[in-house]
């Protein structure tokens, strides 16, 4: 089969990724064969292309919002068979016993691994996943919107939820991509005024046509105080202007799994008050299961912008410039 591998991670220009023939892995036990049908472009796979986020394992194929079709199972396979469709996302397995994941935050478990970063993820023909690990696929929304459901409208979610947005409240984003663009409709769809911003027209652009409450440049200030804010672009020093936004007691989450340094805070202007810093780490399959059930109650719109799959590090490049409208999603 054909897949992408991370070759030699360093910027995108230096085209890191590399198309290669691998032979077409074979399911163990516990676990499934999928036929890659789409699979979506996160910037977590940029982060590991260009070295920010440290390769887990040589050669690796990045991607992990993969919608598929299941064409062979393991022994010991329960949920899903043959025909079914399912979506394979960036949480593949945790230990299930340590002391985190007996609490629920399995997200937190140190022997997790990941799809396209330990094992071999989605930007290939076919890729093996845990049959306890893949989600059933919510109705309503082409193979291409379900693929950026399944890590960007995914880990979104929880950072919506770790930022402890209250009920009507008042929600400030920073960054309006895959990721931002499905946080902000939930937010929305649950009644909170959102304020989005971001630096590039197309995305204030979408953030009106999906019912923003106002949109501005990225280190404007907020047109009011925020109950809540979600940090959706990779930038450390938006940090304190969004720590500066919130009302007494807000939250800022930070949403993503790299952000370059946070410059130095002011105790009074960015923290007192009971103001809460807090960064989000993967999802836990709750939060999976939660959204996509969400995703299908609430209509979400996906935008999405189609690439084939021998232009997959084409894709990459227009993300790193910010050239893509709401999510990349490779098509087979
Ligand atoms: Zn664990
Ligand atoms: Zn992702």
């Amino acid at each position: 089969m054909k897949a992408w591998v991370v070759h030699e991670p360093g910027p995108v220009a230096t085209g890191p990724l590399r198309l290669a023939e691998r032979p077409v892995p074979e399911p163990g036990p516990g676990e499934l064969l999928i036929r890659v049908l789409r699979c979506g472009v996160c910037r977590t796979d940029l982060h590991l292309a260009e070295g920010d986020l440290p390769p887990r394992s040589p050669d690796v194929t990045p991607g992990h919002e993969v919608v598929g079709e299941v064409v062979a199972a393991g022994p010991g396979v329960v949920r899903f068979g043959p025909g079914d469709r399912v979506g394979a996302a960036w949480l593949a397995g945790t230990d299930g016993s340590c002391r985190y994941c007996r609490r629920g935050l399995e997200n937190l478990c140190p022997r997790s691994v990941y799809t396209g970063w330990d094992i071999p993820g989605g930007y290939a023909e076919y890729l093996v996943a845990a049959d306890a690990y893949v989600y059933e696929l919510p109705g309503g929304f082409s193979d291409a919107e379900l693929a950026p459901l399944l890590c960007a409208g995914i880990i979104g979610y929880r950072a919506l939820r770790r930022a402890e947005l209250p009920p009507g409240g008042r929600l400030g984003i920073w960054g309006f991509g895959g990721s931002a663009h499905l946080a902000a409709q939930i937010a929305i769809a649950e009644g909170a005024a959102v304020h989005v911003f971001t630096r590039t027209e197309s995305g204030r652009e979408l953030a009106r046509e999906l019912g923003a409450a106002s949109t501005q440049d990225s280190f404007d200030p907020s047109p009011e105080p925020l109950d809540s804010a979600i940090l959706f672009a990779p930038v450390g020093t938006l940090v304190p202007p969004g720590l500066a936004a919130l009302d007494r007691g807000g939250t800022l989450a930070i949403a993503g799994i790299y952000l370059t340094d946070i410059p130095a805070l002011n105790y009074e202007k960015h923290l007192f008050q009971e103001r809460t810093l807090r960064s989000v780490t993967a999802n836990t399959r709750g939060d999976g299961e939660e959204f996509l059930r969400l995703a299908e109650r609430h209509r979400l719109r996906v935008t999405v912008t189609p690439y084939p799959f021998d232009q997959a590090d084409r894709a990459l490049a227009d993300l790193a410039a910010d050239r893509v409208t709401g999510a990349a999603v490779i098509s087979m």
